[in-house]
């Protein structure tokens, strides 16, 4: 919907959309948002409640239901879960939910903030591993940096204490930074910290283009609005290390194919992969709660879910004038974040053109040659071509 009451997305059938059909099994991947509460109350978090939100935790599906559910996954092929929040550690569960998943053979890839590792979870973790490493995320080098960010004090402490404890049971985890301002002077050090303890010289990626609460429950936002860089710091703090940054970005540029026409769903072009809220319903992926793309799975079964109402989202197709003006006919789409998930959470549309991401797109476009300043990308009518002509230039 675009405005109170204007539809601008059409439906067509599934079946005439042949971009989607897969080789790959229904479901590759599900991602499994155990809870929205969390122990930290990061400034820039676009999902957290309070861990003791005792309201959150009554409507949370118990154990026997993500087990249930999990084996509905395996059946329809799915190797890998990813466990998230909000903090998945906050679930007395967690361990039973996990050690269901790697019983059925799927690789767990976890994403927590490792304040509440235990002893415990650290050896079971080293016993049976999740085969992918744990991802954890870092806000700050120092106590006073890391919980101007979590705004929990004792977060920071418990937090190397969380990764001392991986560490010493020999638990694989890659560590994971974001730009904001208490943190932006520490990059430098994350990357070097980041070296030293995961032995591995591979930079840790870092959040910089915050999304707004999915939820659209609405305070927080102008908060996280107002932690954002604009597209000129983005490409400054990108080209840190150098041009392969921008070398790709001219990449992705090549590798896209052409413009998005009318598709809404350009992500994820082979299908493959779910996402499930804490209160188990399913969504086309985490970040995307419209309800034209949300189905509770309390009234159908997961293989409904994935081989009927998602392949029913993929199709779907806008008809806002804004979207196929501007996106629909955009050369920059292997760059922008646009997608229906931003537009939802930014102004609950499925096609609005989200006005921070295509300033940042343009930002980074101007960096790799591709625009000049001022010129606009929807109105390039030439764009592959343009590419590979500057593709061309910087090869020879
Ligand atoms: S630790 Fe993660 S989930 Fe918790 S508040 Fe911070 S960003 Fe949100
Ligand atoms: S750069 Fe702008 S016009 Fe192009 S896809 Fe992104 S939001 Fe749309």
């Amino acid at each position: 919907m675009t405005g109170p009451g204007k539809p601008y997305v059409r439906k067509v059938p599934s079946g005439r959309d042949g971009m989607w059909a897969s080789a790959g099994p229904p479901l590759a991947r599900l991602d499994i948002e155990l809870t929205e509460r969390c122990n930290n109350d990061c400034v820039h978090c676009s999902v957290n409640l309070p861990a003791g939100d005792a309201a959150a935790r009554a409507r949370e599906w118990p154990a026997a239901s993500w087990k249930g559910l999990l084996g509905e996954a395996a059946e329809l092929g799915c190797l890998v879960v990813r466990l998230t929040g909000g903090e998945p550690l906050v679930r007395e569960d967690f361990e039973e939910i996990y050690l269901h998943a790697r019983r059925l053979g799927m690789r767990v890839m976890l994403f927590t903030n490792a304040t509440l590792v235990t002893e415990r979870l650290a050896r079971l973790f080293r016993d049976v591993p999740p085969l992918e490493a744990v991802e954890v995320s870092v806000y700050g080098m120092a106590a006073e940096t890391y919980e101007a960010v979590t705004r929990a004090p004792g977060s920071f402490a418990a937090f190397r204490r969380g990764l001392g404890l991986l560490g010493d049971q020999g638990v694989p985890f890659v560590v994971k930074g974001a730009v904001l301002p208490s943190t932006r002077r520490e990059m430098d050090e994350l990357e070097a910290w980041s070296a030293r303890i995961t032995g591995s010289p591979a930079r840790p990626s870092s959040a910089m283009l915050f999304d707004l609460r999915s939820r659209r429950d609405g305070a927080k936002n102008p908060l996280i609005a107002g932690l954002r860089i604009g597209g000129d710091e983005f490409v400054r703090i990108a080209r840190r290390h150098g041009e392969a940054a921008v070398d790709e970005w001219r990449d992705f540029c090549a590798r896209s194919g052409g413009p998005r026409g009318d598709r809404l769903f350009t992500c994820l072009a082979s299908g493959g992969s779910a996402s499930v809220d804490p209160y188990g319903r399913l969504q086309y992926c985490l970040g995307l709660r419209h309800p034209d793309t949300v189905t509770d799975l309390a009234a159908g079964s997961l293989r409904e879910a994935v081989t009927g109402f998602l392949p029913r989202v993929r199709a779907m197709r806008s008809t806002n004038p804004a979207y196929l003006e501007r996106c629909g006919r955009c050369f920059l789409k292997g760059l922008c974040e646009q997608c229906p998930a931003k537009s939802w959470a930014e102004y609950g549309t499925l096609d609005t053109p989200v006005e921070y991401f295509c300033g940042v797109a343009h930002a980074q476009a101007i960096a790799a040659g591709l625009l000049e300043p001022g010129e606009k990308a929807w109105a390039v009518v030439d764009g592959k071509e343009r590419v590979e002509r500057v593709e061309r230039r910087r090869g020879s």
